[in-house]
């Protein structure tokens, strides 16, 4: 009898799978916020202080829970940045754009969001940034348009 060759059989595919899930009392309330009032929160801590944005219900610095959030000016600095050239199917905006990772004042961490109104050449690390919101608005990250500078 012969033997069976041991080797791995891989089939490549595609799935496109709509679906639909709740992000949380926070995150709904933190996406409310600037839907409704143009204003981006943050999640204290009650015990150590930290404030993370975006919010999170349990405290990543000493896993409290946290049901305080805290109004932030929006404005922030940035940290570091890409301009992306891959285009994905996933994609909210159409390469090329720049994404950087943000860092509003008054917060301890830092969130991740496209950057505008300015040329590529021109965004540098440690540059203040004002959010930019879309005129109809609906409890989404993408109701930040981009962050510009300040
Ligand atoms: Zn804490």
């Amino acid at each position: 009898m012969e033997a069976v060759k041991k080797e791995p059989v891989i089939f490549e595919g595609f799935v496109i799978m709509p679906y639909k899930y709740s992000v949380g009392s926070m995150a709904s309330k933190f996406f409310i916020k600037i839907r409704d009032s143009k204003v981006i929160c943050g999640a204290k801590c009650p015990k150590c202080g930290m404030v993370n944005v975006p919010p999170r219900s349990v405290c990543p610095k000493c896993f409290s829970k946290v049901e305080e959030l805290i109004e932030l000016s929006g404005k922030g600095k940035l940290e570091t940045f890409t301009i992306v050239h891959y285009e994905s199917s996933v994609q909210a905006l159409k390469p090329p754009y720049a994404i950087g990772v943000i860092k509003l004042d008054g917060a301890d961490t830092s969130m991740t969001h496209f950057i505008g109104g300015v040329d590529f050449k021109d965004i540098k690390p440690g540059m203040k940034l004002e959010p930019v919101f879309k005129a109809k608005r609906d409890a989404n990250i993408l109701d930040i348009e981009y962050f510009q500078p300040a």
